[in-house]
């Protein structure tokens, strides 16, 4: 410590005035860091006398009454140390950026303040790792000032607590979460008692046990997994369900108009993201914004919208109809999912000049229409014999194995 105070009263003695410009930016930033670093290891320091108690020795009652008393210190200041010091055992990789200068008090105070055990607890159970939880919050720290950690912060909350109602008494009779962990995964959990089984079964079974087409090699756990979301999308696209303020309920993606015109892989592009789930790659973005029934709000350099997708144009039904009685199913090749499977995908996407036409459609099932954004396919449509030709991103025709 002693060391500590010299370099300091050194420090003091040191005329700013003769700085160059450069010098003094680099002391700034240098002590920015060291300011962060001396934060963490006073916030160690005040945990580890929190935890031995060592309060009790000068008769305060807890370790913040010992640093409002003290220390004179704010009691929300006090608060803030206290807690984050206890919640930052849990959280290594944001312990050790803190300690390492990198992030700062006020950066560790909005993640520590999330992680209540409440919510631990809750991602825990949603299969939520708490270790990778740290890691993505802990790089967004170092990344970002702290209020905009906390919209990342806000993001893991609103997975794992959506109507901030952890506290209310569990009824484990019947519930059912879903929780969206910053790592591009969704995770559900839930019970049900028999009856809302016996419905949830025989809807999916509806949608498993319809023709399965040629080379399906899904576990059966893939197939439910698809079946629920067959179910969701069924419902959504049937336009049943009520309106959610004042409007039609669907997916709504947000892709910035550059990663939408980006080709596929292209360095340096953002992605885009979902309204609840989050972040998505570009290449998913660029293939939800492809058909023409979800949502899209395309976003300029600035963030802001350019363009709020024009909403469900009265051409597209038709169109689609008559694409789904020329393919008959997936076009791609050697598969043969059902229309109401298929997603309308743009030959050439409309972010390059495609038109939503029949002669640019194109009935893709969810896996292949993945195939061709994310996977880098191609699929083409020979004008004169009619039939699709799928091709490999080396561009390599994918030929069909057996038969004619
Ligand atoms: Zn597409
Ligand atoms: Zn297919």
């Amino acid at each position: 410590m002693s060391e500590l105070r010299s370099a300091l009263d050194d420090l003091a003695g040191i005329d700013l005035a003769e700085l160059s410009d450069d010098t003094l930016l680099d002391l700034v930033g240098e002590l920015s860091t060291t300011a962060n670093r001396v934060a963490a290891a006073l916030t160690s320091a005040v945990r580890a006398a929190d935890r031995r108690e060592a309060y009790r020795r000068d008769g305060a009652v807890s370790m913040k009454a010992w640093l409002r008393g003290s220390c004179r210190m704010a009691p929300e200041q006090a608060t803030a140390t206290v807690s984050t010091g206890r919640r930052l055992e849990h959280l290594p990789e944001t312990a050790a950026a803190f300690a390492a200068g990198e992030i700062g008090a006020a950066h560790a105070h909005v993640i520590t303040m999330a992680m209540t055990p409440g919510r631990i607890a809750k991602a825990a159970e949603a299969g939520i790792d708490l270790g990778e939880t740290d890691r993505i919050l802990a790089g967004l720290a170092r990344a970002t000032a702290p209020h905009e950690t906390a919209r990342g912060v806000k993001q893991w909350v609103a997975g794992v607590d959506p109507d901030g109602t952890l506290d209310d008494a569990a009824d484990t009779r019947r519930r059912f979460t879903m929780a969206s962990g910053l790592d591009g995964r969704v995770h559900l959990r839930g019970d049900l008692d028999a009856t809302g089984g016996e419905y949830l079964h025989s809807a999916l079974t509806a949608f498993m046990n319809g023709d399965r087409p040629a080379g399906d090699t899904r576990s059966y756990a893939e197939r439910q997994a698809d079946a629920l979301v067959a179910l969701a999308r069924g419902a959504l696209d049937g336009g049943s369900l009520p309106d959610v303020r004042g409007e039609r309920p669907h997916v709504r993606v947000t892709i910035d108009w550059m990663a939408l015109c980006a080709e596929r892989g292209a360095p340096g592009v953002a992605g885009g993201s979902l309204g609840w789930a989050g972040p998505i790659n570009p290449e998913t973005a660029r293939r939800l914004a492809c058909d023409a029934s979800v949502a899209r709000i395309i976003t300029g350099p600035d963030g802001l919208p350019l363009d709020v997708g024009r909403a469900q144009r009265s051409s597209s039904t038709a169109i689609r109809r008559a694409i789904e009685i020329r393919d008959g199913h997936c076009i791609f090749a050697g598969c043969d999912a059902p229309p109401e499977w298929c997603d309308y995908h743009h030959v050439v996407h409309w972010a390059h000049g495609g038109p939503t036409s029949c002669d640019n459609g194109a009935l893709l099932c969810e896996r292949h229409h993945t195939c061709c954004h994310e996977g880098g396919f191609t699929i083409r449509r020979d004008p004169g014999t009619g039939r699709w030709h799928t091709y490999r991103p080396d561009g390599s025709e994918v030929l069909s194995r057996a038969g004619p």
